[in-house]
């Protein structure tokens, strides 16, 4: 299966590099003053960086599955 990865708003991103210092697995970097992914094969999917940027410019995305067709009955 295809690893997911935080995605990054370059636009938002200020390069203060607290997701960088919060990283366990040091699997984002800054490069050129922006958050980037460089070890997707490291992230673990944590919230850490998440929880550090302080513009909301990295963030894991939601993958939303739909149930196949089910039959719902009204209680
Ligand atoms: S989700 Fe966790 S492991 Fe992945 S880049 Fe963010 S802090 Fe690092
Ligand atoms: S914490 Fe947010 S604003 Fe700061 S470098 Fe990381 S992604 Fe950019």
């Amino acid at each position: 299966m295809e690893s997911t990865v935080p995605v990054i708003n370059l636009e938002r991103c200020t390069g203060c590099g607290w997701c960088v210092r919060q990283c366990p697995t040091h699997a984002v970097e800054l490069i050129a003053r922006k958050a980037v992914i460089v070890r997707p094969s490291d992230c673990t999917f944590c919230d850490a960086c998440e929880q550090a940027c302080p513009t909301g410019a990295i963030g894991r995305p939601f993958i939303v599955i739909f149930a196949p067709d089910q039959q719902w009955s009204r209680i």
